[in-house]
């Protein structure tokens, strides 16, 4: 499943869409021709595998590295990297034998990288040939990450097989990887020849793949060129040249002789607040073998909302993070059985027509996750007449939310108090709620906003209050319809419009009062005025001094976690943020940059207040690191 690193030796065919300045805001498509059925690749002259790739594949990385034997043992995880997806052949034949072998509690992680990632039309055409006899070709066809760039997620064959794949330069997926994740069992490398594609294949890379193997891990390759047997030895592995006659002369073996177990994950951890935040790291921490305690002070909860896209048509950190928060949550409602209902996003005051336009031809050919509709078609998806040019994002779900905690918590220890104390002692903590002391080896705090306490005061995040109207309307839209807020249509009928955003709390008339004009915005109808009041809901977003989620440990070290201020948009980055929260404790890698992560970081807002002071709720708060 050869594929590419960040060097190339001809131009692409698709440029990539960049930005007037940045970073790119997708990733070029592989250049393919077909051999029969073997694709090859046109940027480095060379084919994808043998004509008789699953053997291929069993010959040259499954036996060599015990494969079979190792998904057979695995209790919790077996983790295996690959350098080049290319057409995910490794990927597919290995899931499908771990899934034959492993116990029912084995779980596979698979992370592979690729520069030049397939289209996802050739991707579709691979695997509809090969899904007959590989039917999880056509699972995650389905599912194929869109041609952006950073790191992708996708939970397969319910949840047993989980892939993180990144879209970029292999050196800059394994920088991510340093110190972050578990380390892995297993490694295939499969760029293209080492004469065509050197860049897959340099001491720093292989020194970077050893930073990231477990005590006794094996890698395999299909190359035996003597430089990679060279620069594996170099990097600590023991190296064994295996003879493949009749195939091909030789291939390699190499089995890590360095000392690196797993850190031990802690024992018990309390998650503070079961809202999506909550519900969604209690979840990701059971997951990874933790005992959660759910503590929740209980409060009236919005029933539904909706995650739609907020596409940025750039490749820097924010964009990469705001777009990928949304792909993977699309991916992650969908793996959990959460049908989307599609959204579209309307021309506005606030989105003008321009901004839109430039979103579609940014990723006009990098997936169909984002569709430019005209009014015509527009007003089609609505079943009303809309007047203005629209984005179609056809994986948008409407988020049903007190059930998803509800599933998510399945089988995790909830307690409904309110936390109000946690004393750090040692590496463990106590903590106090109106019920009780729990002991724990830390604390997460889901609370939206976070408490008063002398620990959290350098952090940037105030209550927003909100509120939405329900109504009953006889010409309600067949979708989510986003614009100057949005107008979603409900199970029973009605509609929710929404939201007012206050900084101070409103009184709830005059917050009816703004939602109404809203929807006359909308212009969907002749008059805009046909729609009956019902109800309304109100409720308090954490909103940060940028806007961004705050999520991981709260000080240098010590017990307290945090996953807060999740703004208007915990559809889209609660998911996230609860494998970053995981991954913090010893969990699995979470599928995000070290620069999108340090969007996110607790401690971004002490710098910004030694140059500017404290902000937006903080008081001011001394950095302890140096
Ligand atoms: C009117 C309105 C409409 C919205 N529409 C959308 C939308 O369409 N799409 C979208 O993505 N987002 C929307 N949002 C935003 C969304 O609701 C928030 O992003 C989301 O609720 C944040 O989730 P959370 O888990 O971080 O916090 P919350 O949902 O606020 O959950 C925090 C939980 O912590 C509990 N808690 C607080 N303090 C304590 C304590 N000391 N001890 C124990 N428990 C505690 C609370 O009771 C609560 O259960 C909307 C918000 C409003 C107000």
């Amino acid at each position: 499943v050869r594929s590419g690193s960040g060097s190339r030796p001809v131009p692409p065919a698709g440029a990539t869409a960049r930005a007037p300045s940045g970073p790119p805001a997708t990733v070029a498509a592989a250049r393919l021709a077909f051999r029969g059925d073997v694709p090859y690749s046109l940027d480095f002259g060379d084919i994808y595998h043998a004509a008789d790739g699953v053997a291929e594949v069993e010959r040259v990385f499954l036996v060599p590295t015990r494969f079979a034997e190792r998904a057979a043992q695995t209790r919790s995880w077996l983790r295996v990297g690959e350098l080049g997806f290319g057409s995910a052949l490794n990927f597919i034949t290995a899931a499908e034998r771990f899934l034959d072998l492993a116990p029912a509690a084995g779980r596979m992680h698979f992370l592979s990288c690729d520069a030049h990632p397939l289209d996802p039309v050739d991707f579709a055409r691979i695997a509809d040939a090969r899904g007959g006899r590989q039917p999880l070709y056509r699972e995650l066809a389905r599912v194929y990450p869109p041609r952006l760039p950073g790191w992708h997620r996708r939970e397969l064959a319910a949840g047993r097989v989980r892939l993180s794949l990144y879209y970029g330069d292999a050196a800059t997926a394994l920088a991510d990887l340093d110190r972050r994740a578990p380390p892995f069992d297993v490694w295939f490398l499969d760029g293209f020849a080492p004469d065509r594609n050197a860049g897959m294949w340099t001491p720093d890379l292989l020194r970077a793949v050893a930073a990231c193997c477990a005590t006794g891990a094996a890698v395999a390759t299909f190359t035996a060129a003597g430089a990679v047997r060279r620069r594996l030895e170099a990097a600590g592995f023991a190296v064994e040249r295996l003879d493949q006659r009749p195939h091909k002369r030789h291939t390699l073996r190499a089995l890590f002789t360095g000392n690196r177990s797993h850190r031990p994950l802690p024992r018990r951890v309390v998650v503070a607040g079961a809202g999506l935040a909550g519900a969604f790291a209690a979840r990701a921490l059971a997951d990874a073998g933790i005992d959660v305690v759910v503590v929740d002070a209980p409060a009236p909860r919005l029933p539904e909302v909706v995650l739609h896209s907020r596409a940025l048509a750039e490749g820097s950190a924010h964009a990469r993070l705001r777009n990928n928060a949304y792909l993977n949550a699309t991916a992650t409602y969908a793996s959990i059985g959460i049908h989307p209902t599609g959204a579209l996003q309307l021309a506005s005051s606030t989105t003008p027509l321009a901004r839109l336009d430039r979103i579609a031809l940014t990723f006009a050919s990098t997936g169909r996750w984002v569709v430019r509709c005209d009014p015509v078609s527009a007003s089609a998806l609505a079943g009303l007449r809309v007047q203005t040019g629209a984005l179609y994002f056809p994986d948008a779900v409407r988020v049903p939310t007190e059930d998803l905690c509800d599933a998510l918590l399945a089988g995790v220890e909830r307690r409904f108090e309110r936390v109000v104390s946690c004393s750090p002692r040692a590496d463990t903590c106590s903590v106090t709620t109106t019920q009780r002391n729990l002991d724990a080896d830390a604390i997460v705090l889901c609370t939206g906003t976070p408490p008063h306490w002398p620990a959290l005061r350098h952090l940037e995040v105030l209550p927003v209050w909100g509120q939405l109207e329900v109504l009953k309307t006889g010409h309600p839209p067949r979708l989510p319809l986003f614009a100057d807020g949005y107008l979603v249509p409900r199970a029973d009928g009605t509609v929710a419009l929404g939201a007012t955003y206050e900084q101070a709390p409103w009184n709830a008339e005059r917050a009816t009062a703004e939602n109404l004009a809203r929807y006359a915005r909308f212009t969907l109808t002749a008059s805009g005025r046909d729609a009956q009041w019902t109800a309304r809901f109100r409720g308090v977003r954490g909103v940060s001094s940028d806007r961004l989620p705050v999520v991981g440990r709260a000080s240098d070290d010590g017990p307290l976690w945090v996953d807060l201020a999740h703004g208007s948009n915990a559809t889209a980055t609660a998911p996230l943020a609860a494998a970053l929260i995981a991954e913090g404790f010893g969990g699995e890698f979470a599928p995000m940059g070290n620069d999108e992560i340090a969007l996110l970081d607790p401690l971004r807002f002490l710098e910004r207040q030694a140059r500017r002071g404290p902000r937006h709720g903080a008081r001011s708060a001394r950095r302890r690191r140096s």
